[in-house]
């Protein structure tokens, strides 16, 4: 642009930065399952706590349950997506997700310049899962910030790099190799080989193929975990290292900003009545999250292997996430009426409630990172029974870095059941392990607070957020 004086240029300079100044919008685009939606909900408040004016791009499906309720001053837009909601029930959140990310980038652009035009030219930046990494190209083109946002653990973040790296036939022909497999991972201990080997997201071509368009179109000028440097110091020295670009490690995300919960379903609060009713650190809770899918033979072992432990058990049978099974009165008779006396099942638990209730004292789990976090914040300790790479990582950590867990592998059956149950609640080892589970929160609860790194992490945040 050209300027004819000194007077005209001095006046276009205000304009700017007047201009500069609005530009205060954060645009979140999660993916859309419970477990990603959750913490980029939680980091929008606590960016919306710090001053900025939050936008959240949802699909038709999966939308926040009551979102001016829960979230007031958000703006929520939907995405005409390519996909109808059908699809989401018939592919799965990650063949979902993948082909969102095919067919999106239109809508995803549609959608931003309709808000750049109607809104002014106010969008500080774009904020995305890693996985909706259409986002990504789709900012660069419009010319916009943006950041992404890893709402798994930073150690399979850096797995993810590292694997990325790799040959994979060559890989592959090294697994069949056991000396190869435990081999530890440079920098990265306790990441073994076998651990990078990705598993339980069906098909590993296309899921390479996801992996790599990820990385491909990646542009973000910095990386969000929900995660604490006390938790992973060794993933996050090394990813800040690898990555070139600033990492911050924000989390547990839900008590850096004390955010309500963002349920897509809705919770059952009449277990809390029946917690009421129960010894302080007596109960079990079980819930395998709400996407993992299990056979019922194994839901048979861990039914009668819960009865025989002896503590009462809270556990949440998602609908539909047992497969060929339609109710406890499904069980043999014996089974089903035992689990009525020491259960009780709920479709629905509010989790963090839960796991904050006196009487629980353990949390049997399959270690989603959402699940890993809340239950180190309320110190409780966890019974592993990971179903992907990505929740064996994080299973690992609990047994073998934390030494707040007790992994279950192999075959479930109703003896190893009863004994881990037991270990985890009732024997000596147990005492341990709730001392080094209150001792993590207590980190947390440090890492939160003023001075602490991952309160400094969202103010260096901020600050990044406000040069771009
Ligand atoms: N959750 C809940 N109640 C339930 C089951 C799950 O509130 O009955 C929440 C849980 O608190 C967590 C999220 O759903 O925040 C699950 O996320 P996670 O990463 O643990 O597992 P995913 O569902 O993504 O496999």
């Amino acid at each position: 642009m050209f300027f004819c004086n000194k007077r005209e240029r001095g006046k276009q300079r205000k304009r700017d930065r007047s201009q500069t100044m609005e530009k205060n919008r954060i645009v979140l685009v999660p993916v859309p399952a419970q477990g990603h939606i959750t913490p980029m909900m939680q980091l929008g408040k606590a960016l919306y706590l710090k001053g900025f004016s939050i936008t959240v791009v949802e699909g038709q499906c999966n939308r926040v349950s009551s979102p001016s309720q829960h979230f007031p001053g958000f703006q929520f837009v939907t995405m005409p997506e390519s996909l109808p909601e059908s699809e989401f029930e018939r592919l799965g959140v990650f063949n979902f997700t993948l082909e969102i990310n095919k067919t999106g980038e239109t809508s995803f652009k549609d959608c931003i310049r309709q808000l750049l035009q109607e809104q002014g030219n106010d969008i500080s930046c774009i904020i995305y899962d890693e996985f909706m990494y259409f986002c990504g190209a789709v900012a660069t083109e419009l010319k916009l910030p943006n950041v992404m946002l890893c709402t798994q653990s930073a150690t399979n973040h850096a797995a993810r790099c590292f694997f990325s790296k790799l040959n994979v036939e060559k890989f592959l022909v090294n697994m069949e190799d056991p000396d190869l497999q435990d081999k530890v991972v440079e920098n990265l201990y306790p990441l073994r080989y076998k651990d990078l080997m990705p598993s339980g997201y069906g098909p590993i071509e296309s899921l390479l193929e996801f992996r790599g368009e990820a990385i491909k179109k990646r542009t973000a000028s910095a990386v969000i975990f929900n995660t604490a440097r006390c938790l992973e110091s060794f993933s996050m020295s090394w990813l800040q290292q690898e990555l070139g670009i600033p990492v911050y490690p924000l989390g547990p995300l839900h008590i850096t900003a004390s955010a309500p919960g963002s349920s897509l379903a809705e919770d059952d609060m009449s277990c809390i009545e029946w917690l009421n009713k129960k010894k302080p650190r007596s109960v079990i809770y079980v819930s395998v999250g709400t996407i993992s899918l299990m056979e019922s033979k194994e839901v048979l072992e861990m039914a009668w292997g819960l009865c025989n432990s002896n503590q009462p058990f809270l556990w949440v049978i998602r609908p539909g996430s047992i497969l060929g099974f339609s109710g406890i009165d499904s069980f043999p008779k014996e089974v089903s009426k035992m689990v009525s006396e020491r259960g009780y099942i709920v479709k629905r638990a509010p989790q963090i409630e839960v796991l904050g209730h006196p009487a629980v004292g353990g949390f049997w789990s399959h270690c989603g990172w959402n699940s890993t976090l809340e239950s180190i914040v309320e110190g409780v300790p966890m019974i592993c029974r990971p179903f992907t790479s990505e929740q064996k990582i994080n299973a690992m950590y609990l047994e073998s870095v934390w030494n707040i867990g007790i992994q279950l592998e192999g075959e479930v059956l109703r003896g190893a059941v009863a004994r881990a149950v037991k270990r985890l609640i009732v024997d000596e080892e147990s005492v341990g392990m709730k001392e080094r589970a209150l001792s993590l929160r207590e980190k947390l609860k440090v890492s939160v607070t003023g001075g602490g790194f991952s309160y400094s992490a969202l103010d260096e945040l901020v600050e990044h957020l406000k040069r771009e």
